[in-house]
């Protein structure tokens, strides 16, 4: 199994910059020549690149773990915005994973939070949402954080009459407030019980309740309409991690891209195969066949005791 310490949000600037910037890579870490610093990937010197001294692993385009100095890493430029229609399609040759190690959650609920700023949601409304588990009586208890589980066979979609949920080519199960009209069939279809109904207007700020509907971001919700997780496609686009991801202090959630077999949480690294492989990794519901894209780690050695401060206020 391959465990590599990167800064938060490194992994994804640099996972993109693999796969844009130094296409064609294959490793090395970049040295200081007369004039500057030697691209690692091209051999040349550019005379305006200094060493920084920081090192960082990313994954190159042939699938091997390689060490670059920061300096070489570049910015991820602004993309211009993507119509609903193309957000439809996804990105091709990816396919998003979620890995949830369920060893690690203190039910402290950055992500939850995170995820409803980041959403605007209505106060009160949740997309995440964190359960306290206990499989039988003589079994501890853990806490659980469920999303939607972006099926690869998702009976939402099938039942929805107007298209207005969707998968894409990379795996992400996504909803068109635009085409939505609250007739809740997914919300019954959904064995997750993972959607929500907006009964109220989200009483949002004016500037973000005029923007046009964005598939991808999920904002701005709308009364009537249905909402969900949305994977954060909109951060994945730009090569970024979920919200939920970066948010958890405790790096419970891992994401990544099954094609590469590559998922991190910011701070490690694994192989997903390797990790499911290991750590007897699992899905829930799996007898329905829906195929979720979220895996489960199970609840052993875990890194806190279970306390359940909502039980103990009363
Ligand atoms: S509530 Fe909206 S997304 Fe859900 S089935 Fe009805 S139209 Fe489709
Ligand atoms: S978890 Fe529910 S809402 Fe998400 S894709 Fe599966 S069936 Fe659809």
């Amino acid at each position: 199994m391959n465990t590599n310490e990167t800064s938060r949000r490194d992994f994804f600037a640099a996972a993109l910059a693999a796969g844009a910037a130094f296409t064609g890579c294959t490793s090395g870490s970049g040295s200081a020549g007369k004039g500057g610093l030697q691209d690692p990937f091209t051999g040349e010197t550019d005379p305006l690149v200094r060493p920084s001294g920081e090192m960082v692993k990313l994954l190159s385009v042939d699938g091997e773990i390689i060490e670059v100095d920061k300096a070489f890493l570049k910015p991820v430029p602004d993309l211009p915005p993507v119509s609903n229609t193309e957000a439809r399609l996804g990105i091709p040759g990816k396919k998003f994973v979620m890995v949830i190690d369920l060893s690690r959650c203190k039910n402290t609920k950055r992500c939850q939070a995170s995820c409803n700023h980041a959403h605007e949601l209505h106060p009160g409304q949740n997309w995440i949402k964190i359960y306290p588990m206990q499989d039988a009586d003589h079994t501890a208890p853990y806490w659980e954080p469920t999303t939607c589980m972006h099926c690869d066979e998702p009976p939402c979609v099938k039942v929805c009459p107007v298209d207005a949920t969707f998968k894409r080519q990379d795996g992400i199960v996504l909803i068109d407030s635009d085409r939505c009209i609250g007739c809740r069939f997914c919300m019954a279809a959904c064995p997750y019980s993972t959607r929500v109904f907006n009964w109220e207007d989200p009483g949002l700020p004016e500037a973000v309740a005029k923007q046009p509907y964005s598939c991808e971001s999920s904002v701005p919700q709308k009364k009537g309409t249905v909402g969900k997780c949305d994977f954060c496609a909109d951060m994945t686009r730009k090569g970024m991690l979920p919200h939920c991801v970066s948010a958890c202090p405790n790096g419970v959630f891992f994401f990544g891209d099954m094609v590469e077999d590559s998922v991190t949480n910011g701070a490690e690294t694994f192989r997903f195969s390797d990790l499911i492989r290991d750590k007897a990794g699992y899905r829930l519901m799996e007898d329905l066949g829906t195929k979720p894209s979220v895996y489960y780690l199970p609840p052993v050695n875990r890194n806190f005791p279970f306390v359940n401060e909502e039980e103990k206020a009363g």
